[in-house]
């Protein structure tokens, strides 16, 4: 009763409220998904004690923050169980927890109540260093705690006729980074490789590596050169491993079989993932447009079956941008209606050996969706328990974009506690 827009309340559940409301849910986990909701701003005192020598810098990124700037900041939090959060500066007119240094603590704080313990992630060892080319390594690959991440074109194709999600910043930011930072655009294959190799003489950090770009709707068959392009940087990756395949998972367009099946059998990659974004075909067509007049939902869908046999059962899912759904004008109503719709929709997928995640949506400034607002809390524990159940439900394991390798999927972290 207490989801949005039911009408019996009229402000959402707090932390506590919905802890108490849902008791078997790991609190760390509740901790995690609302501050990813609400954001973070780091005061004065916490930065007192963020070392740019040890701890790692926000940096290149493919979409942008909240607060629409490049300013050297922490990039994310970990808590004390090692729960990765993917948070970012949130301008304080927006309510965002706050992180602070307390006694000798670095705390997460609801106005004046400490939540919960923080640490800032650790610095990779590869940051500091210069490619053979004299480009900062940083620029060229990134990390999360546990995983390698490579963003190899921060440009999107769908934007070229105003199709790009409504949700999503990335040619904003592109523009953004390339003259805050010189971020390059397209990156060449053999030097991401060279990174790579350098990156994993630290010893015990990554155990997967994962690459992510715009879409390329280019080719003799739509979306050949963003495959190509694909092939060539899993190809320079894969001459740092002495094993054909390595962990890694691919995030990308939903790719036609032939595509997919080129993708697998030439290069090292284990698993795959094409994001739909909001599982709903109505609200898919408004929200994102590229992909509703490149491929269509029905077909993304299918296509995304047709990937599990090539990639095999529990290498295969798709994302959501979860709170989308919920949008203004054309989005669900009530939060019940769009929990309900969502989790039919994921089932259908995981009935087909589809696995779905979710990421909390972020309103991002430069995103035509700027001045909208996500979800509840307790509709995100709610999803959360649901996509796990599912997964439970067929069997499906998520390990390849799970809590150590991604991090951005509060479902996921369930995966290991429940
Ligand atoms: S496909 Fe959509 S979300 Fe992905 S980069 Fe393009 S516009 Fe953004």
């Amino acid at each position: 009763m207490a989801l949005r827009q039911t009408g019996i309340l009229d402000r959402d559940l707090t932390l506590d409220e919905v802890l108490e409301k849902f008791p078997e849910f790991p609190r760390l986990v509740a901790i995690k998904i609302d501050a990813q909701r609400r954001g973070v701003r780091y005061s004065d005192r916490a930065l007192t004690v963020f070392n740019p020598q040890i701890h790692q810098v926000r940096g290149a990124a493919l979409f942008g923050s909240r607060d629409d700037q490049l300013t050297p900041l922490p990039e994310s939090l970990l808590l004390r169980d090692g729960t990765t959060l993917l948070t970012d500066p949130t301008p304080a007119e927006l309510n965002p927890y706050v992180v602070d240094y307390l006694g000798d603590k670095l705390v997460l704080l609801d106005g004046d109540k400490v939540i919960e313990e923080v640490e800032y992630w650790p610095k990779p060892s590869f940051y500091d260093k210069l490619t053979s080319k004299g480009k900062p390594m940083e620029f060229v690959v990134t990390a999360r705690p546990q995983r390698l991440q490579i963003m190899p074109s921060s440009y999107c194709h769908f934007w070229e006729n105003d199709n790009g999600c409504k949700y999503c910043d990335i040619v904003n930011h592109l523009k953004h980074q390339r003259t805050g930072l010189g971020v390059h655009p397209r990156l060449n294959p053999q030097e991401v490789g060279e990174v790579v190799g350098e990156a994993l003489k630290q010893p015990g950090r990554y155990s997967s590596i994962t690459l992510t770009a715009g879409s390329d709707t280019r080719g003799v068959e739509p979306f050949d050169e963003e495959v190509n392009y694909y092939i060539k940087l899993l190809q320079a990756i894969g001459q740092y491993f002495n094993t054909p395949k390595f962990p890694s998972q691919l995030i990308a367009t939903a790719f036609n079989e032939k595509q997919l099946e080129r993708l697998y059998n030439e290069t090292g990659v284990m698993s795959y993932t094409a994001d739909i974004e909001v599982l709903n075909e109505r609200l898919f067509d408004w929200i994102c447009p590229g992909k509703a007049e490149w491929i269509g939902y029905q077909e993304w869908k299918n296509r995304l079956v047709r990937a599990v046999g090539i990639f095999g059962k529990g290498n295969v899912n798709t994302g959501i941008v979860s709170g989308v759904e919920l949008a203004r004008p054309y989005g669900f109503t009530k939060e019940e209606d769009a929990l309900k719709a969502t989790l039919e929709e994921a089932e259908d997928l995981a009935e087909k050996g589809v696995s779905t995640v979710y990421m909390v949506w972020i309103p991002r400034p430069q995103s035509e969706f700027h001045d909208q607002h996500n979800a509840s809390l307790e509709y995100y524990v709610r999803l959360a328990t649901g996509l796990d159940s599912i997964r439970r439900k067929y069997s499906l394991g998520i390990d390849f974009d799970d809590y150590r390798r991604c991090g951005n999927h509060p479902d996921g972290d369930l995966s290991r506690i429940w």
